[in-house]
């Protein structure tokens, strides 16, 4: 099952894919940044986007 990753601000798809990676790595890969509206991205907001899929 695919997951998502948005920017909260402007809904932005910053990560998309099937494999799921931790909110973190992605917020370092953008320097906690959205890479389109520059909005700063906390780990929190991430989170609410975010459903992990654990067995
Ligand atoms: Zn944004």
């Amino acid at each position: 099952m695919p997951f998502e990753i948005v920017c909260n601000n402007c809904g932005i798809s910053l990560y998309s894919g099937i494999d799921l990676k931790y909110p973190s790595n992605i917020l370092k890969l953008y320097n906690g940044r959205c890479k389109k509206c520059g909005e700063a991205l906390s780990l929190r907001d991430f989170m609410t986007e975010v459903i992990p899929i654990e067995r």
